[in-house]
C-alpha cells in the first residue's frame, strides 16, 4: 500500500530552486530529455487534482473542453507570422514526406484554423470558449528549475470567441474571475498585474504572479493607487521608484508567473479570416481572446513559495494524499496495531472526501516509527496517524500529527473520524 516511488533519493545540485531539488530529492520527478520529466505517481495526482480545479472553473464560464493536435503544420505558423516571430524556441521537425511541422507552444493558430472551418458562425452562436488541458513544446535554450522552465510542459489554454469586442471584454472578465477563483481555492497569495503582449499581440494583456526570490519576473507594486505591472512593460527608469499613476513610492518583487490573460482582438481571426454574421446580417471579424495556465509551472510555484528545505508543502487542495498511517515498528504486539492500523486505514478511506487513495497505510515495519515520521513529513501529507504504545491501552488513541501546522495530539477513533471528514479534497 506504501507508495515506495516517493522514497527519498539523494541530495541533488545546489544551483537548483528548492521546489526543483525537493522533486528531484522526493522522485516526484524523473529528468527523461534535456528539459523535459516524467511526472511520478505523488506529483500526477496533484497535477491531476489541479486539473480538476481548473475545468471546473473553466465550465463553471461555459468553457467546453477540446483536444487539439500538438502537431501542427508549418503552414499556419507562417501564415501568422510566428513561425519566424518565435524563432528558435519553435520545435520544428519534418515528417517522412518531408512536410514541415512543428509542436505547439500554444495554440492560436490551430484553434483559430479550427474556427474558420465552421464559420461564417451567426452571432447567436457566440461567445465560444474552447480549451483544453494538454503538453505544450517550447526549445529552451536554458531549462532550469525542472518544471519551472522545461521544453515540454502542462497547460490550460482557453481561448474565446465574441461578436463583437464589448462581448469580449466580458468574456475577458469572467475569465479573469475564474482565474482568481482557482487562485483563491488553492489559497495562494497571487498578484494581477498589467502585462507585456508580446510575440502573442493583441489590445491587453494580465498575468497572474506569486512572489519568490527565484522569480524571473519583476513586478511593480503600488500599495497607495492599486497601480500593478509587469516591469518589462516599461522603459522608463523613473517608473521603478515612484509609481507612474500616483507618484508614490512602489514595492518591486520578484515573482513567477502563474496564468496570463490577453484580449486578442482580431489578429488571428483576420489573419484566418475567422468571420461570424452579426445581428444586421454583416460578415464581421470575430474578436478572440485566450487565457493560459501553465499547470506543471504552477504545481512547482506552489511548492516553491510553500516548502521548507526539507518538507514539500502544496496547498492542501492539491496534497497527493490527505492522511498517512504510521504502525508501530515490528516487534512487542506490532501484529495488533498493524492490524488496528489497517482498520483505521478502512474505514477513513470509506469516507467520501478520502475514498479516492486519500489515506496511505506505512507499513514498512522495519523502519522506527521517527523515520517514518519525518518521511512523511518531508513529503507533505496533511495529518499523520501514528498507532504506537497508545493505541495498546483499553480505550485505543492514537497521535495525529497536523504536519502543516507542525501540532500532536492525541485523539480516539471517533475524534479521527470526525477530523477526517472536515479534509477539503477535489
Ligand atoms: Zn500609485
Amino acid at each position: 500500500m506504501f507508495p515506495i516511488l516517493g522514497r527519498e533519493g539523494p541530495d541533488v545540485e545546489k544551483t537548483m530552486s528548492n521546489s526543483a531539488k525537493l522533486l528531484v530529492k522526493l522522485n516526484w520527478v524523473k529528468a527523461g530529455a534535456t528539459g523535459t520529466f516524467t511526472l511520478m505517481p505523488p506529483l500526477q495526482r496533484s497535477v491531476d487534482k489541479l486539473c480538476r480545479i481548473i475545468e471546473n472553473e473553466m465550465n463553471a464560464v461555459g468553457g467546453l473542453k477540446v483536444t487539439m493536435p500538438s502537431l501542427a503544420t508549418a503552414g499556419i505558423w507562417k501564415k501568422s507570422g510566428r513561425y519566424n516571430d518565435m524563432g528558435s524556441e519553435l520545435l520544428k521537425l519534418k515528417d517522412r514526406n518531408e512536410a514541415n511541422l512543428c509542436l505547439s507552444p500554444t495554440h492560436e493558430e490551430t484553434v483559430t484554423s479550427l474556427v474558420q472551418s465552421l464559420s461564417p458562425i451567426s452571432y447567436k452562436n457566440l461567445p465560444i470558449k474552447l480549451y483544453q488541458i494538454g503538453p505544450k513544446f517550447r526549445d529552451e535554450m536554458r531549462p532550469k528549475n525542472a518544471l519551472l522552465r522545461c521544453r515540454e510542459f502542462l497547460m490550460k489554454d482557453l481561448y474565446s470567441f465574441d461578436d463583437n469586442l464589448e462581448n469580449s471584454l466580458k468574456t475577458y472578465k469572467d475569465l479573469n474571475k475564474a482565474y482568481e477563483n482557482i487562485f483563491n481555492r488553492l489559497n495562494l497569495d497571487f498578484f494581477k498585474v498589467q502585462a507585456d503582449t508580446g510575440t502573442m499581440g493583441g489590445s491587453s494583456s494580465h498575468e497572474y504572479h506569486i512572489e519568490s526570490p527565484i522569480g524571473e519576473d519583476t513586478l511593480i507594486l503600488c500599495k497607495n493607487c492599486g497601480e500593478a505591472f509587469n516591469k518589462e512593460l516599461t522603459v522608463d527608469d523613473e517608473y521603478i521608484k515612484n509609481c507612474r499613476k500616483c507618484g508614490e513610492n512602489v514595492k518591486i518583487i520578484k515573482s513567477i508567473e502563474i496564468g496570463h490573460t490577453f484580449l486578442l482582438g482580431t489578429k488571428y481571426s483576420e489573419t484566418f479570416k475567422a468571420n461570424l454574421i452579426t445581428k444586421e446580417s454583416k460578415k464581421s471579424l470575430i474578436v478572440m481572446g485566450c487565457y493560459g495556465i501553465g499547470v506543471t509551472r504552477l504545481v512547482s510555484a506552489c511548492i516553491e513559495v510553500l516548502s521548507s528545505k526539507n518538507q514539500l508543502r502544496l496547498p492542501e487542495l492539491i496534497t497527493p494524499h490527505q492522511i498517512c498511517i504510521i504502525p508501530q515498528r515490528e516487534g512487542y504486539k506490532s501484529d495488533i496495531t498493524l492490524k488496528q492500523s489497517e482498520d483505521i486505514a478502512i474505514n477513513l478511506s470509506q469516507l467520501d472526501n478520502l475514498k479516492d487513495y486519500e489515506v496511505v497505510l506505512d507499513d514498512r515495519l522495519s523502519l522506527s516509527i521517527g523515520q517514518r515520521i519525518k518521511e512523511a513529513s518531508n513529503f507533505g501529507y496533511t495529518f499523520g496517524i501514528v498507532v504506537g504504545k497508545s493505541a495498546l491501552e483499553e480505550n485505543p488513541k492514537y497521535e495525529v500529527i497536523d504536519f502543516k501546522n507542525n501540532e500532536k495530539k492525541l485523539m480516539i477513533n471517533e475524534e479521527i473520524t470526525n477530523l477526517a471528514k472536515h479534509i477539503k479534497t477535489v
